[in-house]
C-alpha cells in the first residue's frame, strides 16, 4: 500500500528525493551516516509523530536541513507518504493518497492530505487501523520486539485490536462519548 515517500530541506535531504516502493520487499542500503534512518524518521514524522527524541532529535526544528559546508540551510521541510488506496481501504475517496508535513523554521507547520489543509488529527484519523500509524506495527524499530512480547494484557490487547481494525472504532466510540 505504501507507494512513495518524498522529502525536500529534511535532515540531510536538502533537494527533493522521491523514493518509490514497488511491490515487493525494498531495502536501503548505504554507509554509516548516509541518511538511511533518516528515510524511516521522514515516515514517522509526516504520520504525525510530536517526539524529536524518536526523530532522534533535540528540538522539532532539528527535521529542517541545517546546511553543510557547499550550502545554507533550509527554510523549511516537507515530506509527503503517498498510499495506494485501490480498494478504499482508506476512509478517502482517492486511488492515491498523499500525506504531508511542513515544518518552517518559525516554529509553524501544516498537513495536508491530497493537498488539502488538515488537522494532525483528521491525519491520525486516517490511518488509524490501518497499522501504519507510528505507534502501530508497521515500523518495527530495534526493541520494539521486546516490548511487545513484555507487554502487559491491556497494551497488547491494543496491538491485536490496530491489526484487527478495530481501533478506528474505539477512538470514534470514545469521541461520540465526549460529546
Ligand atoms: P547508520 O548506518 O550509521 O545507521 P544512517 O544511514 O542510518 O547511518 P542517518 O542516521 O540516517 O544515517 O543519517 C545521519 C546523517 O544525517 C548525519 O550525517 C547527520 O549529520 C545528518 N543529519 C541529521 N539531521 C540533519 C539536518 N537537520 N540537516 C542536515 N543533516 C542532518
Ligand atoms: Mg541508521
Amino acid at each position: 500500500m505504501l507507494k512513495a515517500l518524498e522529502l525536500a530541506g529534511f535532515k540531510s535531504f536538502a533537494d527533493k528525493t522521491r523514493f518509490d516502493f514497488p511491490d515487493g520487499i525494498t531495502v536501503v542500503v548505504g554507509p554509516n551516516g548516509s541518511g538511511k534512518s533518516n528515510i524511516v524518521d521522514a515516515m514517522k514524522w509526516v504520520l504525525g509523530s510530536q517526539s524529536a527524541k524518536s526523530l532522534r532529535g533535540k528540538d522539532m526544528s532539528d527535521v529542517i536541513f541545517k546546511g553543510s559546508q557547499t550550502r545554507g540551510p533550509a527554510g523549511s521541510a516537507e515530506v509527503t507518504i503517498v498510499f495506494d488506496n485501490p480498494d478504499g481501504a482508506l476512509p478517502i475517496d482517492a486511488p492515491e493518497v498523499r500525506v504531508t508535513r511542513r515544518a518552517y523554521r518559525s516554529g509553524e507547520g501544516e498537513y495536508l492530505i491530497n493537498n488539502q489543509p488538515v488537522r494532525l488529527k483528521d491525519v491520525k484519523n486516517l490511518i488509524r487501523g490501518t497499522g501504519i500509524g507510528i505507534d502501530a506495527y508497521s515500523l518495527i524499530e530495534q526493541g520494539k520486539v521486546d516490548k511487545m512480547l513484555n507487554a502487559n494484557a491491556k497494551d497488547r490487547r491494543a496491538i491485536f485490536e490496530e491489526a484487527a481494525g478495530i481501533s478506528r472504532f474505539k477512538a470514534k466510540k470514545v469521541e461520540a462519548e465526549r460529546r
